[in-house]
C-alpha cells in the first residue's frame, strides 16, 4: 500500500525519537512491500521561533494531505512563560480539534524485562496488556466554567451528550473486539448525573457488540483495582478527566514514561500518534531518549490508520525482542548498569524486524 505520513517532530527530544520511528517505518515498508513517503513540517516551538506560530497554516496543511501524523514532542523551558500569548500546548490542541481527534488510546503493556522498574511487585505485573480509551474533546475539560469571578469561588462542568459518548464508546467496543473482548467502563453513575448519562449510552452501544463482555466500575474503585489487580483488564473506556488521571496512574506500571505509545483518532482512519512522554529538555541532544514510546506509536499508526495489523505486531515483537536480549536505553537499566543510546537501541529493533 501508499501512505503519506506527516512528521512532526517538535522540541526537545522529538526530533530524536520521531526520526528513529520513521527509520522503523521505513524498515517495514521495505519489508511488507508497502510505499510510505514522509512530510515533515514544524510544530511546537521551533514553529514559534521559525514562524511565530505554534502550528503554522502550512503544518496543517501539510497534515491534511497526510493519512496519518506522527510526532515528537513540544514545549521546553525557552518556551514556558505562561504569561507568554503563543505557547507550543495550543498547536497541539488546535490540531487535535481541528481534526476532531475525539478518542485518546493508551495501551498500557507492562514488560518483564522492566518488572524490577514498576513500583509494584512484579507477580501483580504478570500478564498485564491493557487499552485505556479516553475522551478527549468534551466533559469537564471543555464544559461550561467560571474563570474570573470574584475570587470566592469557580466552577467547571461534566457535561456529555449520547453522541459524544456513543462515538467514543464505539471505539472502545472495536477496540475490545480486537483484544480479549472485555471492556471496562469508568464512571461515577452512583452520584453524578452526567456520568448516569454515560453509563446508559454506553449500555445502549454495548447492544451493538454482544460478543464484548461490558464492566461498569466506579472511578474510585478503578483507581484502586489498577494497582491491585491491573493484569484483569482488557479495554478501559473513560471520560475526559477520569481518563486522564487513570491513565496516567497505570503508565506507571510500563517501568518508564519512555516506553508508551498512543494514539488519538477520530470518525475515519486518521490519526494523531505520538510518544505519552513530553520534550525531556533534561536529556535531549545526549542520545539518551528512549525511543520506544514513539516506535509504539508507529506501530498503532501501522494499526489504526493504515489498517496493517500484522505489520503493527511486528514492531511491537520487534521491540519485545530487543528487550529479552538485554538492549537497554538510560531510562531502563537498573542502577550502575551500562546502557546503549537511542540510535543503537533502534539498531537492534531494525535487527529484530530483519529476523
Ligand atoms: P517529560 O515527559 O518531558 O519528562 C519527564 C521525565 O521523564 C524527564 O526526566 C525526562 O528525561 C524523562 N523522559 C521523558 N521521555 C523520555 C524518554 N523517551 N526516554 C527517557 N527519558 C524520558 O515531562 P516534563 O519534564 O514535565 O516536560 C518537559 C516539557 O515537555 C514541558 O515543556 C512540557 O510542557 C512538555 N510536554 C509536552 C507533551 C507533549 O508534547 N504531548 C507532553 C508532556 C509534556
Amino acid at each position: 500500500m501508499k501512505a503519506t505520513i506527516a512528521v512532526l517532530p517538535g522540541d526537545g527530544i522529538g526530533p530524536e525519537v520521531t526520526s528513529q520511528a520513521v527509520a522503523v517505518l521505513e524498515k517495514v515498508a521495505g519489508l511488507s512491500g508497502h510505499s510510505f513517503s514522509f512530510n515533515e513540517a514544524m510544530m511546537g516551538g521551533i514553529a514559534i521561533d521559525m514562524m511565530g506560530d505554534s502550528a503554522p497554516p502550512e503544518t496543517i496543511r501539510t497534515c491534511e494531505q497526510s493519512d496519518a501524523i506522527l510526532l515528537g514532542a513540544v514545549g521546553g523551558p525557552k518556551w514556558s512563560d505562561p504569561t507568554a500569548s503563543v505557547r507550543p500546548e495550543q498547536g497541539l490542541l488546535r490540531v487535535r480539534k481541528h481534526f476532531d481527534l475525539f478518542a485518546n488510546l493508551r495501551p498500557v503493556k507492562s514488560y518483564p524485562a522492566l518488572a524490577h522498574h514498576a513500583p509494584l511487585r512484579p507477580d501483580l505485573l504478570e500478564g498485564v496488556d491493557m487499552l485505556f480509551v479516553r475522551e478527549l474533546t468534551g466533559g469537564i475539560y471543555f464544559g461550561p466554567r467560571q474563570e474570573q469571578g470574584d475570587g470566592d469561588s469557580a466552577y467547571d462542568t461534566e457535561l456529555y451528550s449520547v453522541p459524544e459518548v456513543s462515538r467514543v464508546a464505539h471505539v472502545a467496543f472495536r477496540a475490545a473486539q480486537g483484544r480479549r473482548k472485555k471492556l471496562a467502563s469508568v464512571d461515577k453513575a452512583n452520584v453524578m448525573a452526567s456520568m448516569r448519562l454515560w453509563r446508559r449510552s454506553v449500555m445502549q452501544v454495548h447492544e451493538d457488540y454482544q460478543d464484548v463482555e461490558l464492566e461498569h466500575v466506579l472511578v474510585d474503585a478503578c483507581a484502586m483495582y489498577l494497582m491491585t489487580r491491573p493484569a484483569s483488564f482488557d479495554v478501559l473506556l473513560a471520560g475526559n478527566m477520569f481518563g486522564d488521571i487513570l491513565s496516567d496512574e497505570a503508565s506507571v506500571l510500563a517501568g518508564s514514561l519512555g516506553m508508551l505509545p498512543s494514539a488519538s483518532l477520530g470518525s475515519g482512519t486518521f490519526g494523531l500518534y505520538e510518544p505519552i512522554h513530553g520534550s525531556a529538555p533534561d536529556i535531549a541532544g545526549q542520545g539518551k531518549a528512549n525511543p520506544t514510546a514513539t516506535i509504539l506509536s508507529a506501530a498503532l499508526l501501522l494499526r489504526y490508520s493504515l489498517g496493517l495489523e500484522a505489520e503493527a505486531r511486528m514492531v511491537e515483537r520487534a521491540v519485545e525482542v530487543a528487550l529479552e536480549s538485554g538492549a537497554r536505553t538510560a531510562d531502563i537499566v537498573r542502577r550502575g548498569e551500562s546502557y546503549i543510546s537511542t540510535t543503537e537501541f533502534t539498531q537492534t529493533v531494525l535487527g529484530a524486524l530483519s529476523a
